[in-house]
């Protein structure tokens, strides 16, 4: 730091189990995903160094309410609440959550439909938040949402919900026939990448991904992972 020169090296608190986003490579355990490569190119860019640390997602939130972490790339939806007691970037990436249940399921077709059925969710998130406030389905929340979906497959649940991009990436993945998705896109929400309350370093990342959306760098990553834009 300083008068060395040298960068400063933050901490990434992420939770690598939410492909395409974050996810350890199978292979050599390498930390991958359309977040990792971008919270590379803005600390590149804004001059400083990152190392990715990887916990379970409701401790990640608790971390970052608590200043435990300078930084967090996870996926995590911008919430009114969790501005209270988080900073959040520029949104980078626009999301939203959908129903997952098995292709011949014909009794959920929305959002409309949960009331008194089963529904897995990730721990913390901003699914397990909508179905307590906008539904009476009976929630089973999950550490990941891996085991949701296998409840999904072998009928331990009805139905999922989460951010759509992961569920489209697992039925593509492995559920191809098997799952299919229900209903509308709900509640549109956007990432942010999230900082201690007051951080210095809201204004520099921000500029950083202003660049990055600039210059091409932002859509060579998006297109890595997700194809060509719209
Ligand atoms: N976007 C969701 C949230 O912020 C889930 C993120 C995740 O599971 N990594 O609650």
């Amino acid at each position: 730091s300083g008068d060395s020169g040298e960068k400063e090296t933050y901490t990434v608190a992420t939770d690598a189990n939410f492909k395409p986003f974050e996810y350890k490579d199978p292979d050599t355990g390498e930390m991958k995903g359309f977040d990792i490569d971008l919270m590379k190119a803005i600390a590149d860019e804004a001059g400083f160094n990152v190392e990715f640390k990887s916990m379970q997602f409701d401790g990640l939130i608790t971390g970052m309410q608590s200043g435990r972490y300078p930084l967090a790339i996870a996926g995590i939806s911008i919430t009114e609440e969790r501005k209270e007691s988080i900073d959040f970037s520029d949104p980078y990436y626009d999301s939203g959550l959908i129903l997952m249940v098995q292709s011949d399921n014909e009794e959920i077709q929305s959002i409309d439909d949960v009331d008194g059925k089963e529904v897995g969710v990730k721990t913390g998130t901003t699914s397990e938040a909508y179905l307590k406030e906008n539904t009476e389905a009976k929630i089973k929340a999950f550490p990941q949402i891996i085991n949701a979906y296998m409840d999904v497959r072998n009928g331990r649940v009805d139905a999922s919900l989460y951010d759509k991009p992961n569920v489209e990436f697992y039925i593509q993945e492995s559920g191809e026939g098997e799952l299919k998705t229900v209903g509308e896109t709900l509640q549109g929400e956007s990432y942010g990448i999230a900082m201690e309350k007051g951080s210095d370093l809201v204004e520099p990342v921000n500029e950083a991904l202003a660049t990055l959306k600039e210059n091409g760098t932002y859509d060579e990553i998006y297109e890595k992972y997700f194809g060509k834009k719209p």
